[in-house]
Parts: C-alpha cells; structure tokens; sequence
C-alpha cells in the first residue's frame, strides 16, 4: 500500500481568549516541534515523509499566528468560511480572505458546525469544492454520532457523508483531501474511540473511496483519526496502518501536550 505523509493537527475551536495567549500557545508548539515533523532548519527533514503539522486558531488570530510560526515550519488553517465569493454576507469570511491570511488547510464538516451551525452536506460539499478551487485543501470530518452508533449505523452514515461531501470531486483533487473519521461521541468527552475500533472505520472508509473513486485514490488518501486524543493515547492510535494523523480538539490548547501529541513515537 502507498505511504501516507502523517498529519497532525490542532482544532483551537472558540479558543484562547485573547491573542496574547494565542501567540504564546502556537509559540510553545512551534518550539517543541521534533525530528520527525516537518519543521524547517534541519536538512535531515525528508519533505514527503515528515509530519505534516497543522493548527485551525480563531479567524482573528490566524494572520499573527501565521506570522509568528510559519518559520517553524507550523502550518495555519481556517476553521471554517462561507463558501460565496464576496458581497452582503455580514459576518462571514470567504475562502480567498482566509486564503490570503496564509491558511493551507481548511475544516469541512466538524460536527460541531453539522449539529450547531446547521451546515448540510450540500453546504459541506460546497465548501469542499471552494477550498480545492481556491487552492487550499480540506479536512472533511465525518462520524457518526452517539444514537447513530447505538443502533448500529456507524459504517452507512460514514458512507453516506463520504459520498454526499465529495460529490462531484475528481480523482486528481482528491491528492488534496484529508479525512478526519470522528465519531462524535468521542468527541470532547474523554471517551476514545478503541484504536482497533477506530482502525476498523478508516478501513471501511478506503472501501468507499475505492467505489467512490479507485483503488489508488483510497490507498492514497490521508485520514486522520479525532475525538479526545490525547498525549497518553496517541501513540497507539497512530500505531494502527489505516490511521494517518490526528485531529485534536481539547489537547491541543496546551503547548506542551499537543507538541508531546504531533512528536508521537513511531
Ligand atoms: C475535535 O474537535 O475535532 C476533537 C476531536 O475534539 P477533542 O479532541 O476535544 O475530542
């Protein structure tokens, strides 16, 4: 099976509370950034295998945040934008300013913008095709929630996320789509998804990809595994062969655990 480069990143939610902490926690990731990620200055950094390391801050810190961490080799990320061009829109962003403020990622779907904010797979599936238009590439979170998962539908709402989101997507965008299996009652919880469990899920994922595109095209994509990841599970998580990178909430809002999450040990 192909190698997939490791992705990790840090979803800071509606958090810190001021830019002065925003900087400071971003700083303290920055720092710590090992070996193995693919923070620059060292030549043993191999960029097609290195971890790959995101972090998603509020829209008002992204520009500061990129500044001050890019150097490191920090990748920024938007949590979400509206997914029309310009205009009447009062209090949204759009794909070109998030674009413009130095975001390489963007996330699509959190559960939390599905059951809070109402976003739809059409509207999801929008925001997919304006983050590859605009040059920049999602993070499609998918899972199921808790009844979803005790009546035993977790692998038919995963199927029918993946294919109502990517709907219309190409092969060849698809290099730049990353997946994030979240199962929502994992989600800022403390219950963690069984490694095995959670592995079992990115598997089944690849097969809808697989019918979805091609078999390259599952073998290829990257899918990140989310919900209450933390410094002391990550390293069994990332032990699994389907699970590609993780998407952390909670953790990564305390420089040192999140450092100790994205340097996980191999
Ligand atoms: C998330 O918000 O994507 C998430 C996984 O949160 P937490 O790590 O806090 O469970």
């Amino acid at each position: 099976s192909a190698f997939r480069q490791p992705i990790m990143a840090g979803n800071w939610k509606m958090n810190p509370e001021t830019e002065e902490e925003a900087l400071s926690l971003a700083s303290e990731v920055a720092e710590r950034l090992g070996a193995e990620t693919c923070a620059t200055g060292g030549d043993s950094v191999d960029e097609s295998t290195c971890t790959e390391v995101v972090v998603f801050p509020p829209f008002p810190f992204i520009s500061k945040v990129k500044d001050a961490v890019a150097g490191a080799g920090l990748v920024v990320g938007a949590q979400n934008f509206f997914y029309e061009d310009k205009g009447a829109f009062t209090g949204s962003v759009s794909a070109s300013m998030v674009k413009s403020t130095g975001c390489e990622y963007v996330l699509c779907g959190h559960s939390e913008r599905r059951t809070l904010f109402a976003d739809s797979d059409s509207n999801i599936n929008l925001k997919v095709k304006k983050t590859l238009d605009s040059g920049m590439k999602p993070i499609l979170c998918i899972g199921e929630t808790q009844e979803e998962f005790e009546i035993g539908i977790k692998k038919e709402v995963c199927a029918t996320q993946l294919s109502k989101d990517l709907y219309g997507i190409t092969k060849e965008q698809m290099k730049d789509v990353v997946i994030a299996y979240e199962p929502v009652w994992a989600i800022g919880t403390g219950l963690v998804c069984g490694a095995e469990d959670a592995n079992e899920i990115h598997a089944y994922c690849r097969e809808v990809l697989t019918n979805l595109f091609d078999e390259e095209v599952a073998q290829a994509t990257r899918i990140q595994y989310g919900g209450s990841v933390k410094p002391d599970n990550v390293d069994d998580i990332m032990a699994m062969p389907d699970i590609d990178g993780c998407l952390v909430g909670g953790a990564s809002l305390e420089g040192e655990g999140f450092a100790r999450i994205v340097n996980f040990k191999r």
